[in-house]
């Protein structure tokens, strides 16, 4: 590799700042309809009432999400993917993201657990999806269909896509994960509309918006270590990316 070529790797010509979130920030990329997406080491729970640091966080989820959009793509997802251009850093497709969070459930664990009442583990017969409208200062509250709907956050047809897609993508991560000792508990979507109005998934898929279980131990394996203070936070993220790299 040329030094310039190494240059243009390390030195990743983005545009300005378009948002920054709790964990990435977004800039504008380098051709049109593209974004460079960042990964940042901080971590925040409970809608940013804790907030810590996990080390090398940024670079561990940027590697497993890249593997899994990968993955998603080959199996025919649209996704906003495009490559992995550093460490923390991947160019996508840009999308003008649905404000909805779609929330997958193969078991019952976390708000699912709390909101009913369930003990967490419980086998669910089928998933059960759910749709957060994505506002911080309403902390994200569970809203229906009807309400994506007629709130005129996504059309029917939409609404009916992010369902097909949200258990498409779980079928085909439950069974990557499952070759790999790992039990996919929950999982968070998110998607948007790229430059022609198709639907694609965008946002990341990792430790931090999933719920990963070892099949064998039970042991946590993401973000609930950090949200539950118990331990080994980076070591879980670290066991994660090693699972994952994994190739059948
Ligand atoms: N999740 C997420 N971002 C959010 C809320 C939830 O990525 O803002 C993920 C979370 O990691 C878990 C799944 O969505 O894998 C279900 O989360 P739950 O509703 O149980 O909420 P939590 O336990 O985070 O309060």
């Amino acid at each position: 590799m040329t030094e310039a070529m190494d240059a243009g790797v390390q030195d990743v010509d983005k545009g300005r700042l378009i948002y920054e979130g709790k964990a990435k920030k977004v800039y504008q990329g380098p051709q049109p309809d593209t974004y460079v997406v960042t990964y940042k080491d901080d971590a925040t729970a409970f809608n940013g009432e804790k907030k810590g640091t996990i080390i090398g966080k940024g670079v561990v989820n940027n590697r497993i999400s890249g593997i899994l959009f990968r993955y998603l793509e080959d199996k025919g997802i649209p996704t906003h993917y495009l490559e992995a251009l550093s460490d923390r850093e991947t160019l996508v497709r840009a999308l003008t993201i649905i404000p909805v969070e779609v929330v997958v459930r193969n078991r019952v664990a976390g708000s699912m657990a709390k909101r009913l009442g369930l003990p967490e583990g419980q086998v669910l017969p089928y998933p059960v999806v759910e749709f957060y409208y994505k506002n911080d200062a309403l902390g994200d509250p569970l809203v229906t269909e009807s309400h994506v709907t007629a709130l005129g956050w996504a059309s029917r047809a939409e609404v009916a896509t992010l369902q097909t897609l949200a258990l498409r993508i779980g079928e085909l991560l439950t069974d990557f994960f499952a070759q790999r000792g790992v039990v996919l508990v929950d999982y968070k979507l998110e998607f948007g509309r790229d430059s022609s109005g198709n639907v694609r998934l965008g946002d990341e898929i990792s430790p931090d918006t999933c719920r990963f279980w070892d099949a064998a131990s039970g042991e946590k394996l993401d973000k609930d270590r950090f949200r539950r203070d118990l331990g080994g936070v980076e070591e879980a993220y670290a066991e994660i990316l090693r699972r994952v790299e994994v190739t059948d």
